[in-house]
């Protein structure tokens, strides 16, 4: 991989995709993002700036850093401003058919050297290369909410990905300040399969009536350590992407019980009560 600054796209500006992009951003990459919706690229653009000047006024980034990783930053509704990447992440709905659509039309625009990688939680990340006219080119690169603070990235070779791609894109998640770990392409990977029970087991605890979901954040943070309960977790995640990854996970598992979603969370993902980014969800928050 060369040593000039990878031009990197992102498609999606949610929470992920505005976090990723502040992090390459900062790391001193030209940035292209893109979204379909005109209402969520404007927050992530207005977000990345604020969390920027935050940054700098607590002295965490020189003033002059963050304007420059502001000024790498290119949000676009156009794809075809992906021509030049050297890399694509995405970031867009945790659903097979619609990521694999969006790497077709990516293929169609990008060089044939441009690595592609998915931020997919939970999905298979052979699935979503299988799409792909060069799947050797294609891995999962799946950071953790909120992207500019968590360490950690899991790196996931695909079936079809090339010998020591995986390696090379450890070396440059690196170079963000990250701490990348090698993942199998099992669903969930390592954090989200972990993660399943402490979810699970927390609204079961809750339908079973042995305790009220504040009581089970409360012990979790106060005598677990943890930095959030679950329940404040899975909100803060967001329902519409937290059930999907169970449910997916559930059915990549051959149906295994261990994984069962709850209807519980069910019913919030239907009613939209998607947690904090809907002012509701297990907790209310308007
Ligand atoms: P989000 O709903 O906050 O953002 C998704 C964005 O993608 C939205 O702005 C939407 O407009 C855009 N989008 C959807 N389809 C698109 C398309 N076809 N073209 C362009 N833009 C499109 O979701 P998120 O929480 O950022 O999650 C995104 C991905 O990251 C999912 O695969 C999710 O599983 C994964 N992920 C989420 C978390 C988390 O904690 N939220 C953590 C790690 C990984």
């Amino acid at each position: 991989m060369s040593s000039a600054p990878l031009s990197i796209g992102i498609i999606g500006s949610g929470a992920m995709g505005a976090g990723i992009a502040q992090v390459v951003a900062t790391a001193g990459h030209p940035v292209q993002l893109l979204d379909q919706n005109a209402a969520a690229l404007e927050r992530a653009t207005a977000s990345i700036a604020a969390n920027l000047r935050k940054l700098a006024e607590k002295g965490k980034l020189t003033q002059a850093a963050a304007d420059a990783a502001a000024a790498r930053l290119h949000p676009t509704a156009n794809m075809q401003d992906f021509a030049a990447c050297g890399l694509v992440i995405e970031a867009i709905v945790e659903d097979l058919a619609v990521k694999q659509q969006i790497f077709r039309q990516v293929e169609g625009i990008v060089s044939a050297e441009c690595i592609l990688a998915s931020n997919t939680s939970s999905l298979s990340v052979t699935s979503i290369a299988a799409a792909c006219q060069r799947p050797e080119r294609f891995l999962g690169i799946h950071f953790f909410n909120p992207a500019p603070l968590m360490q950690l990235v899991e790196v996931i070779p695909a079936v079809q990905t090339r010998p020591r791609l995986a390696e090379e894109i450890k070396l440059l998640v690196q170079s963000w300040g990250k701490r990348p770990v090698l993942a199998q392409d099992t669903p969930g990977f390592i954090v989200n399969r972990v993660a399943r029970p402490f979810y699970g087991e927390a609204i079961r605890i809750l339908e079973e009536g042995l305790a009220d979901m504040a009581t089970i954040d409360w012990a979790m943070t106060e005598l677990g350590g943890f930095r959030m309960g679950p329940f404040a977790l899975m909100d803060f995640i967001g329902h519409d992407v937290n059930y999907r990854v169970t449910e997916s996970v559930f059915t990549a598992f051959f149906y295994d019980p261990r994984y069962r979603p709850s209807f519980t969370q069910k019913r919030l993902f239907e009613a939209g009560y998607y947690g904090r980014k809907a002012g509701r969800g297990f907790y209310n928050y308007a």
